[in-house]
C-alpha cells in the first residue's frame, strides 16, 4: 500500500500531508469560526485564514485521490482490474472521509474553550414566563438602587436587558420596564438588528435624563474586529445615537470581548475619548461571557481605563469571578451581572412548577448577594416579566432559594445537552443522532412544547429505541459528563406514543 505507481506518492506522504492539513485547519478554519461566534460582523473577518485553511483542505483531498488511483495502478498487474478498483475506490473513501471528519474534529478542538467554559451561559434560552404568576408579583417595582462604581449613577438593581426587544410590543414593555422604575438599559446594534435601538429610543422619549443607557462598539451585523479604523468605531456608536434618538450614551461596551487585541485595540480607544470629548458618550466598558473572560477582566482592571465590567456571572460558575468582583469593587469599576439563569432550564426541571418560578428569583438574590455587583441585566420579553423579575428586587437570599439552587445544580449536572455540539456522534455505531434526540427532549420538557417535540422526533431517520437495548459505547462520550444512553433512551420513551 504505501509505494503509488504512475502517481509516485506514498502513503506516509499523504499522512503527513493531512497532519499539516490538520495543523492548518486548526489555526486557520478554527480561529475563523471563534472570530463568528465572538459575534464579529461577518462581512468585517478577515477571509484570509479561511481560504488558507480552505486550500489546504483540498490540497489534501487531491493528494489522496492521486495515492489512491497511483495505489491502483501499481497493483494492476496482479489482479483483475474491476476487484483492484473497487478496493482503490474504498482505501481513497475512506482516507478522504477521516480526512473530513478529522478537520471537522480540529475546527471543534478550537472551539472547545467555548463549549467547556461558557456552556451554561451560551445555552439556548427557554421562554422564561411564569406558568402561574402568584399574586403578590403584581404591580412588582424595583426597590433598591446601587451605585454603578465611578459612573456614580444609582442604577436598578434589576435592569432591562434588550436582546429580545423589538417594535410596538418590545417598546410598551420598555416604557413599563421605566415606569416600574428600571432606569438602566442594556442594548446593542446587533440586538434584533438594530430593532432593539429603535424600540428603546421611542420608549425613552421624555425619560432620557432619567435613564443610564448603555450600547456597544458594533454594527447590526455584529461586533467590531480589532484594527477597526477610529473613524468605523466611531461611525458606528453615531449609528447608535440616531435609532436611540438621544445625544449622548452613558456607557459603551466592546461587546463580547474574548481577545486582548479587542479590549486594547489602541483605535477603540482612541474613538471613546474622542466621542468623550464631543459630549456623545460617558464611559466605556466591556462585557465578556467568553473561554477568556478571566485573563480579559483581569487585564482590563490593570489597564484601568473600564469604567465597568458586564460579566457572565450565576450561581455556581466562574470560579475566580468572586475575586474579580471583589477587586472591580476595590477599584471603583462597576460590574453589571448577566446570563444570570445558568442557562435557563428551570421549567420543567424543577419538578414543581412553583419551585420553577421561584429559580429566577433564586437565582436574582444569588447574584445580588454579592455587594459588588451593582446590577444585573435580564431578557424582558413580555410585561408579565416585570411583575415576576422585579419581585425579587432589593431582597435577600434565604435557605429556601439557596435549595432551590442547589436543586437546579444537582438536576442539571450530567443531564442537559447545552452545547448540541455532536462531538458525541461518532461514538454511536448506530448512528443515533444524539445532538437532535436530545434537543428535541428539551423541546419537550423545557420548552413545554410537547407536541412539536414529538413531531420532530417521528421525522427522525434513526430514533433512540436501539439504546434501550445496546451496550453503550458512547459512555464517556460527551465532554461534558451527560449520561448519553440514559437521556436518549428516556428521549425515546417520552417523545413517541408506544
Ligand atoms: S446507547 Fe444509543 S447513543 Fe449510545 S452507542 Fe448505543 S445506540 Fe448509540
Ligand atoms: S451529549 Fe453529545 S451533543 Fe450533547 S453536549 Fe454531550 S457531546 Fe455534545
Amino acid at each position: 500500500m504505501s509505494q503509488s505507481g504512475a502517481g509516485r506518492i506514498a502513503g506516509w506522504m499523504v499522512a503527513v500531508v493531512w497532519a499539516a492539513t490538520l495543523v492548518l485547519v486548526y489555526f486557520e478554519l478554527g480561529w475563523f469560526a471563534a472570530q463568528a461566534i465572538e459575534g464579529q460582523d461577518r462581512s468585517l473577518i478577515a477571509r484570509g485564514p479561511l481560504w488558507l485553511g480552505a486550500v489546504g483542505f483540498v490540497v489534501a483531498f487531491l493528494v489522496t485521490v492521486v495515492w489512491a488511483r497511483g495505489l491502483w495502478r501499481s497493483e494492476e498487474a496482479q489482479a483483475s482490474g474491476r476487484k483492484l478498483g473497487r478496493r482503490r475506490f474504498l482505501v481513497g473513501a475512506a482516507t478522504g472521509l477521516g480526512g473530513i471528519v478529522a478537520s471537522g474534529g480540529a475546527v471543534v478542538a478550537h472551539l472547545r474553550g467555548w463549549m467547556m467554559v461558557t456552556g451554561p451561559a451560551l445555552a439556548p434560552e427557554t421562554p422564561v414566563v411564569a406558568a402561574s404568576p402568584r399574586p403578590e408579583w403584581q404591580g412588582a417595582r424595583v426597590r433598591e438602587y446601587r451605585r454603578l462604581g465611578r459612573t456614580g449613577f444609582e442604577v436598578s438593581d434589576i435592569s432591562l436587558g434588550s436582546g429580545r426587544i423589538k417594535g410596538e410590543a418590545g417598546e410598551k414593555v420598555a416604557r413599563q420596564a421605566i415606569e416600574r422604575g428600571i432606569n438602566y438599559f442594556d442594548t446593542a446594534p446587533d440586538y434584533s438588528e438594530s430593532g432593539s435601538e429603535l424600540a428603546l429610543g421611542r420608549a425613552i422619549k421624555g425619560h432620557r435624563d432619567k435613564m443610564f443607557l448603555a450600547t456597544k462598539f458594533c454594527t447590526p451585523h455584529g461586533n467590531l474586529p480589532a484594527g477597526t479604523s477610529v473613524q468605523d468605531y466611531m461611525a458606528a456608536v453615531e449609528g447608535s445615537l440616531e435609532r436611540l434618538q438621544t445625544d449622548y450614551v452613558d456607557l459603551i461596551h466592546i461587546h463580547a470581548c474574548d481577545s486582548l487585541e479587542r479590549l486594547l485595540d489602541p483605535n477603540v480607544h482612541e474613538a471613546f475619548d474622542r466621542l468623550k470629548q464631543q459630549g456623545k458618550a460617558r464611559f466605556i466598558g466591556f462585557s465578556s461571557h467568553t473561554p477568556n473572560l478571566e485573563q480579559v477582566a483581569n487585564t482590563a482592571l490593570e489597564d484601568g481605563r473600564f469604567d465597568v465590567m458586564m460579566l457572565a456571572y450565576h450561581h455556581g460558575a466562574w470560579p475566580l469571578l468572586g475575586d474579580i468582583v471583589d477587586r472591580a469593587d476595590a477599584a471603583d469599576v462597576g460590574v453589571v451581572a448577566m446570563k444570570t439563569l445558568k442557562g435557563a432550564k428551570h421549567r420543567g426541571l424543577l419538578e414543581s412548577r412553583d419551585e420553577a418560578d421561584a429559580y429566577t428569583q433564586a437565582a436574582f438574590k444569588w447574584v445580588l448577594g454579592n455587594p459588588g455587583v451593582a446590577c444585573l441585566v435580564i431578557s424582558f420579553r413580555e410585561p408579565s416579566n416585570l411583575d415576576e423579575y422585579l419581585y425579587a428586587s432589593g431582597k435577600r437570599l434565604r435557605s429556601g432559594d439557596q435549595a432551590v439552587l442547589q436543586k437546579y445544580d444537582r438536576l442539571i449536572a450530567g443531564t442537559h445537552c447545552f452545547q448540541h455540539c455532536g462531538v458525541c456522534l461518532d461514538a454511536c455505531p448506530e448512528n443515533v443522532p444524539i445532538d437532535d434526540v436530545l434537543r428535541h427532549r428539551m423541546y419537550f420538557e423545557d420548552y413545554g412544547d410537547e407536541k412539536e417535540a414529538m413531531r420532530l422526533y417521528s421525522k427522525l431517520e434513526r430514533k433512540a429505541d436501539v439504546c434501550l437495548e445496546c451496550s453503550a459505547p458512547c459512555i464517556g462520550a460527551c465532554p461534558f459528563g451527560i449520561s448519553i444512553q440514559e437521556r436518549t433512551s428516556g428521549a425515546h420513551q417520552l417523545l413517541t406514543l408506544a
